[in-house]
Order: C-alpha cells, then sequence, then structure tokens
C-alpha cells in the first residue's frame, strides 16, 4: 500500500478506518483534508464503487484539488466521486427529484442579486419603510430562517421570533417571507439557501427518496465540518443514518462562519449523535514553522471557549514573525509590496508564494495600488479587486458624468440608482429620442421635455439639474469635498448606510475607503493639481482590470481571511492588525464575538508555511479624518520571544550632521503609554508594547514657512519631528526634503505641508 506512505500513523489510522463513525477534530495544517483525500483514494483502492462516494468540502477549488491528488492514486475512476460543496452537490441532487416538491427539474437557481432584487420588488410592492426593511436585511433573516430549518408556517407561529420581530418594528417580516417564498415557486426558482433547505424538505417529507441515497452514499466525508449551519448538519446526519459510514474532519478553532448561521455544536453533538464514534487526534503540524505554530497556540490559548488539544511542528525553527508599523495604510502596503519584491529576489520565490490577508474588503484599495506602483501581479481570491465592486464603480460613474456627461454608459449606470423614478421605459424613450435626432443621450436629458412624457420629464430634469450642480462643486472645492458631496447628494451614501446586512456594511466601508483615498490625494504635499478630476485620471487606470484572464498567471494572492480557511502559502502578510479593525469595533462588546475574531486570527496566521509578516498602521482616514489607530491586542497576545519588531528604523541620510547623537524616540522600548479610553461596555485591552502614531503638540498650528532654512527643525502634523536637509526650487514651489525621526526622508512641496518650525 505504498500510496499510504505520506501519512504519520495517526493519519494512517484514521484512514484506515473506512467503516462507522470517524471524526477529527485537530489544529491548522495537521493533515485533515490530506486524511480525507487519501481515505477515498483508500476505499476506492479497497473496492468501494467512487459512485458510493460523496465528499463536501467549504469550497469548489478544495474539491477540484482533491479530485486531482485522488485521480493521481487511482486513475480516471476519481470523476465518478461525488464532490464539491454542499451547495453544488444538493443543487444536482435537486436537478432529479426537483418534481417530487412541486419544482420542475430545469428550476432556475437565484444569486443573491436575484433575491435581493425580488424581494425589493416585494417590499416595494407592500410600500414598507425601506428603512426598516431593507432588501439586504430581509434577505439575510429569511437566509438565516432557512438556515435553521424554520418554514414560513413556523415562523410566523414561532413566538419568540414574532416577539423579536414586533419589538423591533418590523412586524411584517413573516409575510415578507411568505410573499418571497411563494414568488420563487411560482418562478420555478431556488435561492441558494433553499438549495439546502429543500433538500432537506426533500428528504424529510419523502423516505422512498432518503432511502435511495442513504443507499447511494455508502460513505460520507466532510471536511470544515467546524462551519456546517444546521440544515447542513441535518442533511449529512440523515444522508448516514443507515451506514454510519461517515467521516468529518474540522478544527473549532477556526470555526469563522458564526455570522452565518455555522454552529459549532455540530462537532460537540457529533459525540452524541453517534455513541460508537472513533476519534482520532491528529497533532503534528506539517505545514508552518514551528514559530508559526508557538506563535497560534500562543494566540488561541486566550480563547476560554474551545477543546484542548495540542499542536506542535517539527519542521525548522524559522523566521520569527515580523511586525511592521506603518503610519498610514498607503505606506502599509508600500511596505508590503516592497518586502515582497525583496523576499521575492533574496529567496528566488515566485509570486504565487505570497499572499496578503485582511480583515475587511475595503483593505484591498491601498495594498493594490501599492502593488500596482511596484508591478507586482496580483489576483483577488473570494471577491473583486475593489475598483471593480459595484459601489466604488457606482460612485466613480457619478464621477465620469460629472465631468463627461456624454459618457453613456456611466449615465445609464446611474440615471436611476439610486431609485428616483426614472424607469427602464423612460430610459429607452432617452435612447430612442437621442438615435432619432443625432443627439447625445445627455443632450436628451437635459431637453427632456421636448423628447419624453412630462411626469418622467419632470425627473430627468431634476437629474440633469443635479449632475450640473456637481460640476460646479468640482470647479470649487478641492477633491475631497467634492466627492463627498457627490457621494451624499446622489443619494448613494444613504443608500449603503440604511442597508445593515454584512454585505451592506462592507460596501458603505468600500464607499468611505474609496473617499478616505481621495482625501489623501487632495492632501498630498508633493503634487500641485489636486482636483477631482486629476484623481480620477488616476482611477481609470485602475478600474481597467486585467486580473481573470489569465487564470494561471503567477500572482500573488489579495483576500479575506473569511476565505483563506484551508489554504496554505510560503508567506503570508496580514495587514490592518488594529484594534476597531481587526478585532472589528462590532465584535468588542462581547467576548463571544471577539473570541470568534480571535479565531479568525488564528486561521490567518496557520495559513503561512515559512514566513509571517504582521503589520498595523498608527492611522488611517476615517470619514476624511485622520483617525490615530492603536496596535490590535492581538499582537501583544502573541508570545514577545517569537516577534521580531521591525519598524523600519529611518535610515541615517549619508553625510546627515543632524541627528548623530539621537535615538528615535519610540525605537523597541516599551511604551507605558496604554490606551485611550475604552468605549462603555467594550472589553477593555491591555497595555500595549507597541508605539502608536504621532500625535501632534497640542494647539499645533502650521508655521509661515516662507523663510525657512536648512538645519531648522521641524514638526509635521502626521509625520512629527524632523529636520530641513536641503531646499530647492524657487518661490512659490520650494520643495522642501526633510528628515522625519519616525518615518525618514521625505520630499514635501511648501506651499502644502503642514509644518510648525519648533
Ligand atoms: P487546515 O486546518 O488549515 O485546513 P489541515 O489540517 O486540513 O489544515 P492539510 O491541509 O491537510 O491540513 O495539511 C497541511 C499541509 O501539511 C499540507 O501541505 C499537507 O500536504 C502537509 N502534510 C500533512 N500531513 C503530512 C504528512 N504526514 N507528511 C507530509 N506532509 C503532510
Ligand atoms: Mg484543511
Amino acid at each position: 500500500m505504498d500510496y499510504l506512505q505520506g501519512l504519520n500513523p495517526s493519519q494512517r489510522a484514521a484512514v484506515e478506518q473506512i467503516q462507522g463513525p470517524v471524526m477529527i477534530v485537530a489544529g491548522a495544517g495537521s493533515g485533515k483534508t490530506r486524511v480525507i483525500t487519501y481515505r477515498v483514494a483508500h476505499l476506492v483502492k479497497k473496492g468501494v464503487d467512487p459512485f458510493n462516494i460523496l465528499v463536501l468540502t467549504f469550497t469548489n477549488k478544495a474539491a477540484k484539488e482533491m479530485r486531482e491528488r485522488i485521480t493521481k492514486v487511482v486513475g480516471p475512476e476519481a470523476k465518478n466521486i461525488w464532490m464539491g460543496t454542499f451547495h453544488s452537490v444538493f443543487a444536482k441532487i435537486l436537478r432529479v427529484e426537483a418534481e417530487k416538491i412541486g419544482y420542475p427539474r430545469n428550476f432556475t437557481i437565484y444569486d443573491t442579486d436575484d433575491s435581493k432584487s425580488l424581494l425589493r420588488a416585494i417590499l416595494k410592492e407592500m410600500q414598507l419603510d425601506d428603512k426598516l426593511y431593507n432588501a439586504n436585511f430581509v434577505y439575510n433573516r429569511i437566509s438565516s430562517a432557512k438556515n435553521n430549518l424554520i418554514s414560513v408556517a413556523e415562523y410566523v407561529q414561532n413566538e419568540q421570533i414574532q416577539a423579536e420581530d414586533f419589538s423591533t418594528g418590523r412586524g411584517k417580516l413573516g409575510e415578507i417571507y411568505k410573499i418571497y417564498t411563494q414568488r420563487c415557486f411560482k418562478a420555478g426558482a431556488m435561492d441558494f439557501d433553499d438549495l439546502l433547505f429543500k433538500t432537506n424538505v426533500l428528504l424529510k417529507d419523502h423516505p422512498d427518496v432518503l432511502y435511495k441515497y442513504q443507499n447511494k452514499f455508502k460513505y460520507l466525508m466532510v471536511d470544515e465540518y467546524q462551519d456546517t449551519n444546521f440544515s447542513q448538519y441535518l442533511i449529512v446526519k440523515k444522508l448516514a443514518a443507515i451506514n454510519e459510514n461517515i467521516c468529518v474532519v474540522g478544527d473549532d478553532a477556526q470555526s469563522i462562519y458564526a455570522f452565518r448561521g455555522a454552529n459549532i455544536q455540530n462537532i460537540l453533538n457529533f459525540e452524541k449523535d453517534y455513541p460508537d464514534l472513533k476519534v482520532f487526534k491528529l497533532e503534528q503540524n506539517y505545514r508552518s514553522t514551528q514559530n508559526i505554530v508557538n506563535v497560534a497556540n500562543s494566540i488561541i490559548a486566550n480563547n476560554k471557549n474551545q477543546l484542548k488539544k495540542t499542536v506542535y511542528s517539527e519542521n525548522e525553527t524559522g523566521d520569527k514573525i515580523k511586525v511592521t508599523r506603518a503610519f498610514s495604510d498607503n505606506e502599509e502596503g508600500k511596505n508590503v509590496a516592497e518586502a515582497i519584491l525583496q523576499e521575492r529576489s533574496l529567496k528566488g520565490l515566485n509570486h504565487q508564494d505570497f499572499a496578503i490577508l485582511y480583515r475587511t474588503n475595503a483593505q484591498s484599495r491601498a495594498m493594490e495600488e501599492a502593488l500596482r506602483k511596484l508591478n507586482i501581479p496580483y489576483k483577488i481570491y473570494g471577491g473583486l479587486s475593489f475598483y471593480q465592486r459595484k459601489e466604488i464603480k457606482d460612485l466613480i460613474a457619478y464621477f465620469r458624468v460629472t465631468f463627461n456627461p456624454n459618457d453613456e454608459e456611466a449615465l445609464k449606470r446611474v440615471i436611476n440608482y439610486p431609485r428616483r423614478g426614472i424607469g427602464d421605459t423612460t430610459v429607452e424613450r432617452i435612447i430612442v429620442a437621442a438615435d432619432a435626432n443625432d443627439l447625445t443621450f445627455w443632450e436628451v436629458i437635459c431637453n427632456a421635455g421636448k423628447y419624453i412624457d412630462s411626469r418622467s420629464a419632470n425627473q430627468v430634469g431634476n437629474f440633469a439639474t443635479l449632475i450640473q450642480s456637481f460640476k460646479v462643486m468640482t470647479k470649487t472645492h478641492s477633491a475631497y469635498d467634492a466627492a463627498l458631496h457627490i457621494a451624499q447628494h446622489s443619494g448613494l451614501l444613504k443608500d449603503l448606510y440604511d442597508d445593515k446586512s454584512v454585505e451592506g456594511l462592507s460596501r458603505y466601508e468600500n464607499i468611505q475607503e474609496l473617499l478616505n483615498g481621495i482625501k489623501e490625494f487632495s492632501e498630498r504635499e508633493d503634487i500641485e493639481q489636486k482636483g477631482l478630476d486629476v484623481f480620477m485620471q488616476d482611477v481609470a487606470l485602475l478600474t481597467n482590470d486585467d486580473n481573470d484572464k489569465n487564470p494561471d498567471a503567477d500572482t500573488v494572492s489579495l483576500m479575506t481571511i473569511h476565505s483563506s480557511k484551508g489554504l496554505e502559502f510560503p508567506q503570508v502578510f496580514i495587514v490592518g492588525l488594529e484594534e476597531n479593525l481587526f478585532p472589528s469595533q462590532m465584535s468588542l462588546s462581547s467576548r463571544t464575538d471577539l473570541e470568534e475574531e480571535r479565531r479568525l486570527f488564528y486561521v490567518a496566521i496557520t495559513r503561512a508555511e515559512k514566513k509571517l509578516h504582521i503589520s498595523y498602521a498608527t492611522s488611517r482616514y476615517r470619514w476624511g479624518t485622520l483617525t490615530s489607530c492603536e496596535p490590535s491586542r492581538f499582537i501583544d497576545e502573541i508570545d514577545a520571544r517569537y516577534l521580531e519588531l521591525e519598524y523600519k528604523e529611518p535610515q541615517k541620510p549619508a553625510g546627515n550632521p543632524f541627528f548623530d547623537n539621537e535615538r528615535s524616540s519610540w525605537s523597541a522600548s516599551r511604551s507605558t503609554d496604554t490606551f485611550s479610553k475604552p468605549k462603555v461596555g467594550s472589553i477593555p485591552k491591555t497595555t500595549s508594547i507597541l508605539p502608536k502614531a504621532h500625535v501632534p503638540t497640542p494647539g499645533f498650528a502650521p508655521s509661515d514657512t516662507s523663510n525657512l532654512q536648512v538645519g531648522m527643525e521641524v514638526e509635521h502634523e502626521r509625520f512629527g519631528f524632523g529636520k530641513v536637509i536641503s531646499l530647492e526650487g524657487s518661490k512659490p514651489d520650494i520643495k522642501a526634503t526633510i528628515f522625519f525621526k519616525e518615518i525618514g526622508q521625505k520630499q514635501l512641496l511648501l506651499k502644502f505641508a503642514k509644518l510648525r518650525i519648533v
């Protein structure tokens, strides 16, 4: 049995235990996924028909990789194994059985956008307040009901649910759920959650069908079991009920989808469900260096709720974990991009050996821009590149229309978003009128009264006035003020703000992040032209995305930590390790949520094989105000002996006589200055060893710098204290090169620089 050679004794025992219920709860990188892969190969080698094997994975990518490996051992037969995500596997089964539950075999699958647009239509028909009944919120509520197998009838009869809905003024949710369900049914459509919900209905109401699949899937395996929800749990339990040949693997320390209904109890209940359960322990981590494993262990030890387990590594000790501080998120991006460049050439690595992981999608902007500047190819996984996201394209479309109202694509995009009563028919009419009269789209819009009926013409006219007012705004205001004005007065910001779902929040954050980028741009102290039009010239290049054209290209991977589950990379950068970002602000008020954030950090750390980089910025823009950030409590939780605190100590410039006897005040010394006052009800952070942002001297006000001389000492609002090294150019465009203690050398255009002569 040569093919089992790549397993250690416990892994091998788990692979060879092919009969009866098996559970492996083990730490990251210990070979759980590998055990499933080998186990399937082993079953086939032992003569089990591949058609009788069902493997449920967390992503389709994982299933694809697993199948490739199995094919190497068992040959082309591997293609007959049932393998994929819960959604893909049960959609396939429902295609066969749909008629039994009243659906056509060729039922449509509504993606999230379809579902939400149907909900929007229903909410409009019901004339409900769109603040209380936001489509995303309603969608999530229905989704969560379905994942807990709560039918419409149960929903409206359940006293607890009803009490909760009524207390928040949302008593109509049950009725919406009912109408939504009826409409989907009439349309012959199932949404994502239906794929699992209806499978449950099918297996419950049709014992013959259940029996058929119980006999078909004689062997079941589930990877990432800790993140299954109730609906998934029950499907697996039912299917396994006769043969009980079920093997689940997971890690409670990596449970990170509670907000989507995943239930850690599924692991804990497993022992109760199967008294004959065989439990296997895997303790050796094969993925990461000892330092990385030790850091992961030291972090997770802070969680009270966890199953005790040992994880160790016999790999090399490895480099220490590098902690880098930046003074802004853009600087953080630059540091990461430069480190990738350096590590690549130093160690002869490929781009694909690096991953950048972040807590929120919005953080990709700074990373993407920095990578592009250094021509480092990258790919965003599990999401779109920042400038490809719908909400970003929407706001950018407003900017485009403002500067070029003839931009027809942009116009069409925003003419009725957010809704302002300009329906598709009206848009059609504008198109026809433009064609017939040889006018541009915009020309028709500006003379709407001539071409379309008066009711719609009014609305179209208002839209034209709105865009014209934006144009005026950009002429008289800074890029940031104009952009914020457009975001607000277009109604876009409000539309996103009203959406309180997780996705809605993420979209709102993305807009905020775009505005932050513009703010930073409008405060640049090294360029002259800083209008929104100039910003847009830069952006045009970023929106032109050539990312996905070549899927096999050698690229750096960017993704949220949630999407990184199960994956591994030689070098991993975890960015934005700051209080209120990671752990996220919302998690700070409850221990349960904070522990989930910590598990998320554990997942992130354990993706790294050889080297882990962690970074934080001491300041970020939030709503146009530079706010100082506190390093994350998670950094402090790591045992300091595994850390290399690297703050990019500024290099002394050659021949610079100014700093001979000085040391930067922040270098590696432990700061006793702790943290700003914790919010009421939040879990306070303990003392940090890490330095924070430059805090300007109280009453900081920029001085007149027209007589600035080489050698003078200055304080900059953000960069801190420094000395003037050289001056060049003539008034009013004098540029000063200043050496700042904390961040090194910078060149600033004096007329913009916020400097105080000390
Ligand atoms: P996660 O919890 O992150 O999903 P996991 O427990 O599923 O991790 P795997 O991905 O299966 O772990 O394994 C981690 C890495 O270690 C993989 O590269 C795998 O090939 C390797 N590995 C696992 N077991 C062994 C072994 N016995 N010998 C050599 N390499 C191994
Ligand atoms: Mg795995």
